[in-house]
């Protein structure tokens, strides 16, 4: 019978321990097994290469998403620089969001620059500009929806479609929602990416990332690759995302419904100049992520009118919102784009991508959402 995903979430590697019947699967440390004899090594050899923690933490992810095969990595910008490297080769062309995350838009920049493969960033959203580019057969097409920190919604199976047609493979980072609300490989992606360090661990306290593939041999592929470079996950991080993960639906359904409530707040403040979030109508790409998501997800974005001044009040102002990188946990954080998560990037392209200076990004948590309310309302007074 297939399992729905909340339940795939809570059961993950549970009662697979077969010498104490433990429940809740133990963490094993070790980072060497012994050899049953001579030339004889038994499932494990060494914990970079195999390890029975991130195994089953593995075969969670796998399934939650869909797909054949899962590599834990270390983050999640090693998932996607793995997948890179299995791609893509010198003189190999990656197709990228112009407005993907700093973090990938500097590992894509840098390298391009280097060598390694070339890139091209492009608005997918752009019917000509996407056009374009897969005339130029590429060899990966790397999509991002929601954008972050914009939130911008594109049309996953169509990029999928073009891709396959011009003969590349497409990958889907899906970090922003997590297979709870976007399930990319029903859409057609080839290989699915995540920060776990947000929304699938889900409390801060790990970092960690996940290729997973719809193509069992690719994963294979993928697996051999991460263990060659050494980039894969450690057992205690498997074990707390292990962890993480049986809350993910709860999680996200509270955080969801807070964040629909503060999207309502932020839409009536005067302070407020324009708002991000995929369940606005004038929000772009909201039609898509109607047909595409299971849910509009709980980041949100916005520009603050005022100065820089106004700008650092507000920031201090807050309680209940930390300034702070990173996303999807429990806690409600507040990032500024241009100087946090999207340093990386050249003041150019962030404004080629739309990234203004006054622009703030919000990952609502699970707080009761009348404090988090109050705290905004306080902040935008103090500001003012
Ligand atoms: N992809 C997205 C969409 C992200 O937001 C991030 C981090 O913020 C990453 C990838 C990189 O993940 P990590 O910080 O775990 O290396």
């Amino acid at each position: 019978m297939k399992r729905k995903l909340a339940t795939i979430a809570v059961r993950g590697g549970l009662n697979s321990d077969e010498q104490y019947g433990c429940v809740v699967p133990p963490i094993h440390l070790s980072s060497t097994y012994n050899f049953a004899d001579f030339n004889q090594p038994r499932a494990h050899d060494y914990s970079r290469r195999g390890n029975p923690t991130r195994d089953v933490a593995q075969a969670a992810l796998a399934e939650l998403e869909g797909g054949s095969r899962a590599v834990l990595t270390s983050s999640g910008m090693s998932a996607i620089h793995l997948v890179c490297t299995v791609l893509l080769k010198p003189g190999d062309l990656l197709v990228a969001p112009h407005d993907c995350y700093g973090g990938s838009y500097r590992l894509f920049d840098s390298l391009g620059r280097r060598g390694a493969y070339r890139v091209l960033f492009v608005d997918q959203d752009d019917e000509k500009a996407l056009a374009d580019a897969m005339a130029q057969k590429p060899k990966m097409v790397l999509v991002e929806s929601p954008s972050n920190p914009l939130l911008r919604v594109v049309d996953i199976e169509k990029i999928c479609h073009a891709a396959h047609q011009a003969g590349a493979l497409a990958v889907v980072d899906n970090t922003f929602l997590s297979p709870i609300l976007q399930q990319p490989i029903t859409l057609g992606a080839d290989i699915v990416v995540h920060s776990c360090t947000k929304y699938l661990n889900g409390h801060s306290d790990v970092v960690a990332g996940v290729v997973i593939t719809k193509d069992e041999t690719l994963g294979i592929e993928m697996a051999w690759w991460a263990n060659n470079i050494g980039v894969t996950a450690a057992a205690f991080d498997s074990y707390l995302l292990l962890r993480g993960l049986r809350t993910l639906a709860p999680r996200i359904k509270q955080q969801q419904i807070n964040a629909d409530a503060v999207v309502a707040y932020l839409q009536q403040q005067p302070q407020v100049k324009k708002l991000y979030h995929p369940s606005l109508p004038d929000n772009q790409g909201h039609e898509i992520a109607r047909k595409q998501q299971a849910g509009f997800g709980a980041m949100l974005s916005f520009e603050l009118g005022g100065d820089e001044q106004t700008m650092r009040r507000f920031l201090s102002a807050l309680n209940l919102f930390t300034l702070a990188e990173s996303l999807g946990g429990v806690e409600s954080l507040i990032s500024h784009a241009a100087t946090m998560t999207h340093a990386g990037m050249a003041a150019e392209a962030r404004e080629a991508a739309g990234i203004s200076d006054s622009l703030l990004r919000i990952s609502v948590g699970i707080e009761d959402c009348d404090d988090l309310i109050a705290d905004l309302e306080q902040a935008f007074r103090a500001s003012a």
